[in-house]
């Protein structure tokens, strides 16, 4: 998957491999897959690209409560979308960004 310049196959969280692929996920609103059982993090395809990298932080953030044995029950999906936007925007302007300004 290309995003913000880069070729993700695969991320690591804490020391296992998840793989991504972007597909057509069935379902309104079905941006995004958490397989715990394959160890897979599946995307929707042709979604802008703050979407995409929204949904892989979202999908990734179950991946660490399922690494981390994380149990928050319904609360889950609530507790993830507080975090996902506002987080994956946050990464991209402090890590990802060109800097362009005066941004020393
Ligand atoms: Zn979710």
């Amino acid at each position: 998957m290309k995003i913000y310049g880069m070729d993700i196959k695969s991320v690591l969280i804490g020391g296992y491999e998840w793989a991504i692929e972007e597909c057509e996920l069935s379902g309104e609103g079905n941006e995004g897959c958490c397989n715990t059982e394959r160890f897979v993090i599946q995307i929707q395809k042709g979604m802008r690209e703050e979407t995409v990298f929204a949904t892989l932080i979202h999908e990734m953030i179950h991946a660490v409560f399922h690494t981390t044995g994380g149990d928050f029950g319904e609360d889950e999906e609530k507790i993830i979308k507080h975090l996902d936007m506002l987080l994956s925007k946050a990464i991209y302007d402090n890590f990802l960004k060109k800097k362009t300004r005066k941004d020393k």
